[in-house]
This record gives structure tokens, sequence and C-alpha cells, in this order.
């Protein structure tokens, strides 16, 4: 017999699963019958693409028994087993790794969230057991092994006998407490009513013992009991099932029997197609994003099945990335079993399929969006971002698809609205759509750019995420109504200031150039600016990459260090100019100090770095003493 320990992260989930006080321990059974049924997937599958293999239809099942004076609950599979390294590899390390590291200290004493929101799989057992043993013989193995574990300090390996292929796992069930009652699962029909419960759709019989009474032979009045072994579950999977034998509840149970996420699902989509190609399917929205969502570990994609075999655990090529979100199943008769992954990708059905699920997903969102806004800004809080990205990838090729989904801030309504509510409300001297892209709403709310947008009336959208400029310059429009960054040279707004800057801009020609000489390859011009009003300068850019942009670019690992053509605009109504035309004249030192600070603080208000800030600040003093 071999002692061993457990890996450390798995130590410390069987230290919080033994010693939370969890209200929901019933979903132990949930995850033992789910493993016992992957194991027989995993059979079944081999089964069906080798043909030297011969089974019978009944020879897959779970079965569940229970025995109350020893305080014994058996979990019995005639899965795939699993070899001693299996057993050891599988049982002493937890699987969902990262779970742990993601949840704070705080977060994981109760255990409420590691339970709840993970699915803690096989260390459920010790939600209710004190003594697991898993009794185990792997497909085409002969040696059975016999796995023991009475919780942290470790466990036993060694071999055992067992005749047929699959496990057994053996729970021995807690001591009642003073609080808890342990010994209520140790009854048939509490068993039977966890299984129909979470496990009503699993596709093999989960079959139990069941006691029942018959008139006793010869009598009228005496019954007896007996024992008559029962399917308990439909066995039909959910996505064949009608969609008005379902209940809300259903398909939240199996969206956590699937770990697909945390909480519940924002929204679930059932479809049934019948055609040249059939499928089902029931795809999810998370609520929330899941923890891993923007990591490597994250692997988009649907559960793949071919006529109730599941052929592939996460197959991306039925989603878009950008909407890698959406989690669920999808079930085809046409789907060939032999079917490989690589050849999965240029797979006709497959590619059909995925078509339409696109389209039924988008349309999903579109009538969440008319129908319940409250849960569409939902969502889009959760997943908004991939929208945008999903216009901006590809080429631009799905904007035409998803532009209607799309929402930003807007500053007259103080929340998000769609491009097509911003439309609506366009006065009808007003061109274009404007947008103003910064790190925040408040900081945005300040530029000096946005002023004269502002003043004439003129709503505009707020854009905060790193993504949002580049998926606009992708749509380019909305209905005709083309994007203006309030920092673009040309608003397509006439003002006083506006026809005078020309003017201006002649009259101050050589102070210009000799500011644009002092800050040399910064910038690319000095002018008088046509959209400033109380503030003094601003930075605006010429041409297509704006400074937002620029700050995206560069942030990048590898980037290019490309940078946007720099325009300094000084407001000539400003007393700051006056000063500027005083120096011009009579001391070009003075003019030297006061373009820096001007481009300095105009850099700082767009939320760049300045170069040097010790310069920057010893000018500052420079001026005071
Ligand atoms: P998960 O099921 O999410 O992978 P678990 O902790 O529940 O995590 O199980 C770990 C692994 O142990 C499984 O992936 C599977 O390989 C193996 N396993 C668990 N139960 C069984 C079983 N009844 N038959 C065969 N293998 C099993």
């Amino acid at each position: 017999m071999e002692t061993k320990q457990f890996k450390a992260e798995s130590k410390r989930l069987l230290d919080i699963v033994i010693n939370s006080v969890y209200t929901h321990r019933e979903i132990f059974l949930r995850e033992l019958i789910s493993n016992a049924s992957d194991a027989i997937d995993k059979i079944y599958y081999k089964a069906l693409v080798d043909e030297s293999l011969n089974f019978e239809k009944d020879d897959y099942y779970i079965k569940i028994s229970y025995d109350k004076k020893n305080k014994i609950i058996k979990i019995y599979d005639t899965g795939i087993g699993m070899t001693k390294e299996e057993l050891d590899d599988n049982l002493g390390v937890i699987a969902k790794s990262g779970s742990l590291q993601f949840k704070s200290e705080n977060e994981t004493k109760d255990g409420y969230d590691i339970i709840g929101q993970f699915g803690i799989g096989f260390y459920s057992a010790f939600l209710v057991a004190d003594t697991v043993t898993v009794i185990s013989k792997a497909f085409g193995s002969d040696q059975a092994y016999k796995w023991e574990s009475k919780g942290i300090d470790g466990y036993t390996i060694e071999q055992c006998e067992k005749d047929s292929v699959g496990t057994e796992i053996i729970l021995k069930i807690k001591e009642n407490t003073e609080d808890e009652k342990f010994d209520e699962y140790l009854d048939e029909y509490k068993l039977k009513g966890i299984i129909k419960k979470y496990s009503d759709f699993i596709r093999y019989p989960i079959k139990m013992d069941i006691t029942k009474s018959e008139l006793k032979e010869g009598s009228e009045t005496e019954y007896e009991d007996y024992i008559e072994e029962q399917v308990v579950n439909s066995m039909v999977p959910i996505w064949k099932k009608n969609k008005n034998e379902l209940t809300n509840e259903d398909y939240d149970n199996f969206y956590a029997e699937k770990h697909y996420g945390f909480d519940k699902p924002l929204k679930y989509i059932h479809t049934s197609v019948d055609g040249i190609i059939s499928y089902n399917a029931i795809l999810y929205i998370p609520e929330n994003i899941p923890f891993d969502f923007y990591t490597k570990e994250y692997e988009r994609g649907l559960e793949l099945y071919s006529n109730g075999v599941l052929i592939m655990n996460k197959c991306a090529d039925l989603l878009p990335e950008y909407f890698g979100f959406v989690k669920g199943i999808v079930d085809s008769e046409d789907l060939s079993l032999n079917i490989s992954r690589e050849m999965l990708q240029h797979d006709r059905q497959l590619k059909f399929i995925a078509k339409n699920i696109k389209s039924k997903i988008q349309k999903e969102l579109s009538s969440l969006l008319k129908n319940d806004r409250e849960k569409y800004e939902k969502f889009y809080n959760s997943f908004g971002k991939q929208l945008k990205y999903g216009v901006y990838s590809d080429f631009g090729r799905n904007k035409e698809d998803l532009q209607d989904l799309l929402m930003f801030y807007s500053s007259k309504e103080k929340k998000i609205v769609t491009l097509d509510e911003y439309i609506s409300r366009m006065p009808e001297d007003q061109k274009y759509i404007y947008y103003a892209s910064g790190e925040s709403n408040e900081r945005i709310e300040k530029l000096p750019q946005i002023e004269i947008v502002l003043d004439k009336g003129y709503e505009v959208l707020y854009f905060t995420d790193d993504v949002d400029e580049f998926a606009i310059k992708m749509l380019m429009a909305y209905k005709e109504k083309e994007f203006k960054s309030i920092s673009s040279d040309d608003l397509g707004i006439d003002t006083e200031e506006n026809e005078k800057s020309s003017d201006t801009n002649d009259e101050y020609k050589e102070l210009f150039e000799n500011m644009k000489d002092i800050l040399s390859d910064k910038v690319k011009y000095v002018r008088a600016s046509k959209r400033l009003k109380r503030h003094p300068v601003c930075i605006s850019n010429e041409g297509d990459l704006s400074i937002e942009m620029e700050k995206v670019l560069q942030a990048m690992p590898n980037n290019q260090n490309i940078k946007t053509d720099k325009v300094l605009e000084i407001n000539t109504n400003h007393d700051v100019f006056k000063a500027l035309t005083e120096a011009y004249e009579k001391d070009k030192d003075k003019l030297k100090l006061y373009a820096e600070l001007l481009y300095n603080q105009a850099l700082l208000i767009e939320g760049l770095t300045i170069n040097d800030p010790v310069e920057f600040t010893n000018n500052i003093c420079k001026l005071m003493t």
C-alpha cells in the first residue's frame, strides 16, 4: 500500500470543502454522477469507433445504492475506469487550477464562492463523507486499484479485486452534528429527489433499488416489501426535450451541472433546427465575465455532440471569437463520429451550424435590447467590449451585423445609448456623430475640445475602452452619418471663432511658426484654435490616427513607435495669448518658456505624459519667482 500527500492546492481546496458550512451539500451527487457519465461517454465513444469492441446498450449505466445502517452511499459506473497512475494524477490534484488563486483569502473562507461558482468535482464527496474510497478498473487493464482518503492527511492506493471495468465510489457518510443531519442522505426518497433535480438529463440510466410493496400472496390485507431496480432519470438529454416541458430551473441546473459559469446564466437560448442539416443547441450567455476570460487559459467553444455522443469538449469553430463568452452544447445527427479535429475545421455541416448559431445569438441579443433593456445593459457591461472587437476584427466583415448592438455613454443621457437613439435625437443642422476619447467619462467631460460641441447642444459619445475608436474607424458611419472626433481638425460647426481663426492664423503666422520652431518635431503646427472657449490650449491631431489610438498602440508589446501628427491649438481670445504676443515682441527667452509650458499643459490635459517633468516644474518656478 502506498500513502501519498495531496498537492498543496488540492489540500487547500479539501480544507475548504471539509470545513465549510455549505448549504447545498447535496450537489456532491450531481458532481459524482457527472463524472460517471463522462467516464461512460469515453468508453461509449471507444466502442462506437472500434468495431472489435462488443458492447450492449445495457452495459452502460450508473447505479446509486445506500446502506442506512453502515452509513454508506455508493456510486457505481461502467465507465472507462482509471489506472493506478490516473487515480493518482486525477484525484490527487485539483483540476480547476487557478480558481483558488483567483479568489482572495476572505472569499475562500466560508467556501461558498469556490463550491458554488467553480464546482469542485470529485472533492465534493467530502461535503458529506469523512472517508472516500474509489475502486476502479481501467479499460484495457487486468488489475483494479483502490484509492482511499480520510481528507487532508493524504490518500492511499493499493491493488484490489474488481471484476468489470468501471469505477465505484464509496462514501462513508459523516456523523450528524448539532446543526446538520447527514443521515438525511441515506434515504431512498431524498436520493431519488436529488438525482431527479440535477441529473435527470444524463443520457445513461441511473439505477436505484427502490422499495415497493405488494399484497402478500394469498392475503387481501397484508402487504410485504420487495425491491425493484428502477431507472430514476428520464435519460432524454435536455437539448432534445421539448422547450415547453422545461422550466428555467432546468436550464439553470444544466448550466451548473456543466460548470458553464458562475451564478445563474443571464439568458439561455434553446434552438432546434430541422432541415438539410439538423441540430439541437442550448446556448447560455453568462451574467458575469468568467474570471479567466482575459487570460490565455480561457478556451472558447461549445460542446459538440454527434447524436448524443460527445465528440469535442470545446469546439471553437462553432463560435466567432467575439461571441467567445457564449457557453453551451450543440448536438447534430449529421456530423460524423469519426471526424478529427483537423477535419472539423473544414466540415461543411459544421460551418453551416456555426453560421446559424452566430445569427441566432445576434437575433437574441437584438431582442434582448428591445425587450429587456436592463438585462441587455447588464450583458453589455460584461461583454460589450467583445462586440466592439467583433466590429473591428476580420476587416470589419461583421460590422453591419453588430452595429445595432453597440452602446456608448452619452453626454446628454448620462448613460449608455445605442447609435440609433443618438441619430434619432440629432438636430437637423448636426452633420456628424460626435465622439470623444479618454480614460474616463469624468476626464472626457473636462476636455477643452469638447466645450464647443456641447455648447452647440450636440450630444457626444464618450469612448473609454481601448477598442472603441478602432471599432468606430472601421464602422466609419452609421446610417449615413459619419463619426467625428471632437479633436479632429474640421468639426463641421460654424461659429464666430471658426471664421475668425483663418484670419488670425494669417495675422500671427510668424508667431506660430516661431513657436513651432521652438517645439520642433514635437508638433506639426501651432495654430489658432477654432474650438477653444475658456481653455488656453489643447492638442489635436491631424490625420486618422488619434491621440487615444496612439496611446493604445504605444502600450502594445512590440509597438512600432507610431506617433500621431500633433497640432498645438492656441485660444487667441485668452489672456495667455496676449502674454504670448508680448513675449514674441520683447523677450524671445520668455517666448520659449511659454511655448514649452503651454505644450506640456496641453499634453497633461490630454492624459499624456510629459517628457521632462522636472524641467516642467522648474519652468513653473521660474514664472513664479
Ligand atoms: P473534472 O471532472 O472537472 O475534470 P474532477 O475532480 O471531478 O474534475 O475529476 C478529476 C478527473 O478524475 C476527471 O477529469 C476524470 O479524469 C477522473 N474521474 C473522476 N471520476 C471518474 C470516474 N467515475 N471514472 C473515471 N474517471 C473519473
